[in-house]
């Protein structure tokens, strides 16, 4: 009899999984999960409790399916060698991992595993098109979205794969608990698994896919689909959502299609230069004069700016482990172009709060803000945040959802822009900074790396 191992990471489901269909053509598979401390215990919370929350999803339905998921923790290196050799499989299947610390491992565990005769045989990945598969004619990569997308959907995926329909499943003895994970107070987190990212999925195409275009920027309205931390564990494969998105109609759809290929975008950007995840894309911005981060930075973590839409976002950030995008390019120019600090630490702390947070996504949208990035905004363009949220949140009902004390303000006060009495009157921050003089600051120190 033949034995696999299914190494699950980021694929925590079971349908449209083509690397658990090629595992399970062997006679017996063992559904394995290993929590890496190197991953784990830098995670910040909400993503450790999504994770937590979603390996216990895939439990109960392997287990609906008679076996169950085995979970070892450690160096995968020594804890997927020794759980192959236990079951005296003959390989081990992956979905490919194309990020910087997950490419390497693999490589490490394909070696480790192959001195025992046992292969790595990594099918599909977390993208429709994997990283590194669409090139530019002379085989380079594509450096801007725009030609990116076209060939990313020329080039096109599979259609959906079902679940496997029998599972024979083999198990540890050793297998450890799933850890259970205590938020913070003030923090609730979506439900996470395969069976709520289709739902979430099923009713979002029903109501707001033909409208997202229009509503996609209005954080007030929260119409986006919230799928981003489903698809960064995947709890739903990207190529299941463009099938969907295939058979809809409406403007929305390929507006949709879209924001998945800038997914994609950063996932083969990140790929081709794994530098990028901490240094500049754009290597002149490194010259450029920053300041340390100091109270203002504290403030903007803290969501006690002074300026309505920033504080919104980064009380939503810890609330709820989520913002809107407008509101994370909002949050991010603020950060970098008012208080004149480095991407960097906007990008940590978004990291350690973010339920959906993702190397590639994350990074690049910061270093998109910071001016840095592939398609960048602009240095000169600089957010006003004050503008930005009249126009995307018109009678401010983002603002009050997530500063509660703006609910109090007097009659005819402006939810973006209260009067000193009337901040002094509810208990809220005056602005920390004049934005128009950061924006002249922002400007000259940008005008100094361009000579
Ligand atoms: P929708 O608007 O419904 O979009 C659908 C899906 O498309 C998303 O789930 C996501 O997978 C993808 N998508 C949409 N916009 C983008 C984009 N700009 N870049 C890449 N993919 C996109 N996204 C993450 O998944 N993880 C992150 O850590 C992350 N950090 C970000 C940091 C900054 C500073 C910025 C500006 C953007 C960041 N994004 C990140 C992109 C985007 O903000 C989120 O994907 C989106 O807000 C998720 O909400 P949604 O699922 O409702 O999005």
């Amino acid at each position: 009899t033949r034995h696999s191992v299914m190494w699950f990471r980021r694929d925590l489901r079971l349908a449209d999984n083509p690397a658990l269909l090629a595992a399970a053509e062997a006679d017996a598979v063992l559904p394995l999960f290993v929590l890496d401390p190197a991953l784990w215990d830098v995670a910040g919370v909400s993503r450790r409790a999504h994770l937590a929350a979603s390996l216990r999803a895939l439990d109960a339905s392997l287990r609906s399916r008679r076996t169950r998921l085995s979970v070892l923790r450690g160096d995968p290196v020594e804890q997927v060698v020794a759980a192959a050799r236990e079951l005296d499989a003959t390989e081990v299947h992956v979905s490919a991992d194309f990020g910087p610390y997950g490419a390497e491992r693999d490589e490490r565990v394909a070696a480790a595993l192959a001195e025992h005769d046992i292969e790595l045989v990594r099918t599909s990945s977390p993208y429709a098109v994997d990283p590194g598969s669409v090139t530019k004619g002379d085989g380079t990569p594509y450096a801007v979205f725009t030609p990116f997308s076209r060939a990313w959907a020329d080039r096109g995926w599979d259609t959906p794969y079902e679940a496997p329909r029998g599972l024979s499943g083999l198990e540890l003895a050793s297998s450890v608990d799933v850890p259970d994970v205590d938020l913070p107070e003030g923090l609730r987190l979506p439900e996470a698994g395969e069976r709520a990212a289709a739902q979430r999925w099923e009713t979002y195409v029903a109501d707001h896919l033909a409208t997202y275009s229009d509503e996609r920027d209005r954080p007030d309205l929260d119409t986006t689909s919230k799928m981003s931390a489903h698809l960064k564990w995947g709890e739903i494969h990207p190529r299941t959502m463009l099938a969907e998105i295939g058979r809809a109609s409406g403007a929305g759809r390929a507006t949709y299609r879209s924001e998945l290929a800038w997914r994609e975008f950063y996932a083969d950007v990140l790929h081709h230069r794994p530098e990028t995840a901490r240094e500049y894309l754009r290597a002149e911005y490194g010259r450029m004069r920053y300041d340390d981060p100091g109270e203002g930075f504290d403030a903007w973590r803290e969501g006690r700016t002074g300026f309505p839409i920033v504080d919104a976002g980064l009380r939503q950030l810890r609330g709820s482990g989520w913002v809107h995008n407008r509101v994370r390019m909002i949050v991010a120019s603020f950060l970098v172009k008012d208080l004149h600090v480095e991407w960097q630490h906007g990008a940590r702390h978004f990291m350690q709060w973010l339920v959906d947070g993702d190397l590639p996504s994350n990074q690049h949208g910061w270093q998109w803000t910071a001016g840095s990035g592939t398609d960048a905004s602009p240095f000169f363009r600089v957010f006003n945040p004050t503008g930005q949220g009249r126009k995307f949140d018109p009678r401010g009902e983002y603002v009050r959802r997530w500063v509660p004390e703006l609910r109090d303000l007097p009659d005819g006060e402006d939810p973006h822009e209260p009067s000193a009495a009337a901040r002094e009157q509810v208990g809220y921050a005056a602005p920390i900074v004049d934005h128009k003089e950061e924006r002249v600051e922002a400007l000259s120190r940008w005008e100094e790396i361009r000579r």
